[in-house]
């Protein structure tokens, strides 16, 4: 049978069936290495997976094979010695969640997620949400921001899930795939995943279930199924995606405004921050490329805060 990891405890998974939609219990058969991967974990949520079940395990299974991942995303130990975690994989797109006010997302924390995301090659829309906060002045202020991120290539959302403002055009762009879900604690992706899977409750009691029989989960994403072929990743206790290590002189690479300008800098190996004949300072002196842009490339460059 054909399923796709829903939930990993380290030791057991659990597998939702793609043809008949149900969940089982499953045990890895076998050891399976990631090639040229130092990770903790062989599988991870959004694997996925042929196993078979026995009659005689009450409905729990085996994996015997893991299909070729199409991207993943992995958690970087904070201490380096320990190995890193694959989050997630075959990921179809990225939703971060982001607010103005109550609290502030900074643009550091966006532009972090979003050079991650490049780096995965996951699209990602923004969402603004809170919506329902706005007065005139931050109304403005959001569309100005939505411009920005829009001229770079990210398009965003308005929404309010508290009212259920845009829920319906988020549910839209779920269809047919596999979301990753994020953003800072207190933005409202939990009030989100309500509005947006039915019976949230009870399928939140069916893999909690599961997980209580595990042993540590703490930091293991879930899947939630909005509807078959529709899911959903939240990653409750990892607040953002790691950030894989990228050398200073790829870095712009990451950022797609720039990556358009740079075999226009003079020097090949140009870090766009004082080379004479730097394209990148050139367009942000032009206002081509956002200011905020440009400092979140900056703080990233000078490797501050990478991992928070
Ligand atoms: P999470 O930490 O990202 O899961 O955020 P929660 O969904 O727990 O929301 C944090 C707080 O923000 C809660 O008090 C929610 O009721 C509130 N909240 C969520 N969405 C909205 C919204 O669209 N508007 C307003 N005003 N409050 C919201
Ligand atoms: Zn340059």
């Amino acid at each position: 049978m054909t399923g796709i990891v829903v939930k990993s405890t380290g030791s057991w998974y659990l597998v939702r069936d793609l043809g008949t939609g149900q969940l089982h219990r499953c045990r890895l058969r076998g050891k399976f290495k990631n090639k040229g991967l130092k990770v903790s974990n062989p599988l991870a949520v959004g694997d996925q997976v042929e196993f078979t079940v026995e009659e005689q395990t009450e409905g729990a299974g085996v994996i015997h094979h893991i299909e070729p991942r199409r991207n993943y995303i992995i958690r970087r130990s904070v201490h380096k010695t320990e190995h890193a975690h694959i989050v997630a994989a075959n990921l179809d797109q990225a939703l971060l969640v982001v607010t103005l006010v109550s609290p502030a997302t900074s643009f550091g924390f966006i532009d972090r997620f979003l050079v991650t995301a490049e780096a995965y090659s996951i699209p990602v829309t923004i969402i603004f949400n809170k919506a329902d906060l706005y007065d005139e002045e931050l109304a403005e202020y959001q569309q100005q921001i939505q411009k920005m991120y829009k001229r770079t290539g990210y398009p965003s959302l308005l929404t309010a899930a508290r009212t259920g403002e845009g829920v319906a055009e988020i549910d839209a762009l779920l269809d047919g795939k596999l979301t990753l879900l994020s953003g800072h604690s207190g933005v409202g992706k939990s009030t989100l995943i309500n509005a947006l899977v039915p019976d949230l409750d009870l399928k939140t009691a069916e893999i909690s279930e599961f997980s209580d029989k595990g042993v540590h989960t703490t930091t293991f994403a879930e899947m939630l199924e909005v509807r078959p072929g529709t899911y959903l990743i939240d990653t409750p206790g990892i607040k953002e995606l790691g950030l894989v290590d990228i050398p200073p002189a790829q870095l712009a690479h990451f950022f797609p405004e720039m990556r358009a300008l740079l075999n226009q800098c003079r020097y090949h190996n140009c870090t766009h921050v004082h080379e004479p004949g730097c394209a990148v300072r050139e367009a942000v002196e032009k206002g081509k490329i956002a200011l905020p842009r440009y400092d979140s490339y900056l703080s990233m460059l000078n490797n501050e805060d990478n991992r928070h």
